[in-house]
């Protein structure tokens, strides 16, 4: 099975895995773990932020950074694809008392589509209190908002009084695709999060970057998130490996998804996002469930995943060559155009 589902499902590597067993480790609740600080350090650094905070889950970051940055009883603005939005279980509003307020219209947000839904301020309607941004935009195709949009978004936002967090899960991707380092995206939020369980392969872990103050604050709200990790370092380890080895690599599985899109884009029934980053996102074929087309892709060895009601998404990863990626695509060319396997 080619596995494109998502670049969540690398396996630990040799490599990562020596560095996982030989992680000098502690217990972070009590004292401090020597590698969480280190890969908290380094993700400071490559941020361009004052600390980092290490997390289980980039989920469990996000919440904890609405947390922090939002106000009960307030809004927030978020893109209706967000994964904050669409993918963290209303996380918003059943810890942190938010409701979202939608940027709408595809594939992301722009500072057009976020001043349309902003609303004049009126006696009856609820005051918002943060704005998150996300890049790369996964629904929308792994596609880059360039640093300069982002900040003029974020800026607009700031002068209504919203704090910002910036998802960046694959904030790697958008650096590596327009060559833009971290820290200029990273600068435009309060709070970045970023994902080291993704293209950079590690089993599992984020970060949430920003100021010591509130990294101070969003260390409290881990704990009582429960988040609070012991041996970390086991975890950690993995995610510095994967910042040393995998991140100069990212190009790879770009120029892999760009291939998989011409191919599969052949085949004229279905829409094929032209990939900027890792992901390609499939409109199937009209009167074509993309369930069936899921499972057919599977019958045929294509692991894709379903994403809403007319779309599949296909990623690539470090745990599939351009080879298998090329056959990927051909098979799904062939399903889209009908022929038999
Ligand atoms: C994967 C992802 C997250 C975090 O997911 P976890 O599975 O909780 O680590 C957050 N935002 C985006 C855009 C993502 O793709």
């Amino acid at each position: 099975m080619i596995d494109l589902r998502s670049d969540t499902v690398t396996k630990p590597s040799p490599g990562m895995r020596k560095a996982i067993a030989e992680a000098d480790v502690g217990d972070d609740v009590l004292d401090g773990d020597p590698t969480v600080r280190k890969l908290e350090a380094k993700t400071a650094e490559l941020l361009g932020a004052e600390a980092a905070l290490f997390f289980p889950t980039g989920t469990m970051a996000n919440e904890v950074a609405i947390w922090c940055l939002g106000k009960p009883g307030t809004e927030l603005f978020v893109h209706e694809d967000a994964h904050i939005v669409d993918r963290e279980k209303a996380g918003a509003a059943a810890l942190a008392g938010m409701q979202p307020r939608l940027i709408r219209g595809a594939p992301r947000a722009t500072l057009e589509t976020f001043k349309a839904a902003v609303r004049a301020p009126s006696g009856y309607l609820p005051r918002a209190s943060l704005l998150c941004l996300e890049n790369t935009h996964n629904s929308g195709g792994g596609i880059v908002t360039p640093a300069d949009e982002l900040h003029a978004i974020a800026d607009a936002g700031r002068k209504l009084g919203l704090h910002v967090l910036l998802d960046g899960a694959r904030l790697w991707n958008a650096s590596a695709a327009s060559g833009t380092p971290l820290s200029a995206f990273a600068s435009c939020a309060d709070a970045t999060m970023v994902s080291f369980s993704k293209g950079l392969g590690a089993p599992v872990g984020a970060a949430l970057a920003g100021s010591k103050t509130l990294m101070f604050e969003a260390h409290e709200a881990r704990r009582r998130f429960g988040g609070g990790m012991r041996q970390s370092g086991v975890l950690a380890a993995g995610c510095l490996y994967g910042i040393e080895h995998n991140l100069g690599r990212l190009k790879d599985d770009h120029a892999a998804a760009k291939a998989f899109a011409a191919i599969v884009s052949e085949a004229k029934t279905a829409t094929v996002t032209t990939p900027e980053t890792n992901i390609v996102m499939i409109t199937v074929p009209s009167g074509t469930d993309p369930a069936t087309v899921e499972r057919e892709a599977g019958k045929r060895g294509v692991a894709v995943s379903l994403w809403d009601t007319t779309r599949v998404r296909a990623v690539t990863h470090l745990d599939v060559s351009m080879e298998d990626v090329v056959r990927a695509a051909t098979i799904l060319r062939d399903l889209f155009s009908g022929a038999k396997s």
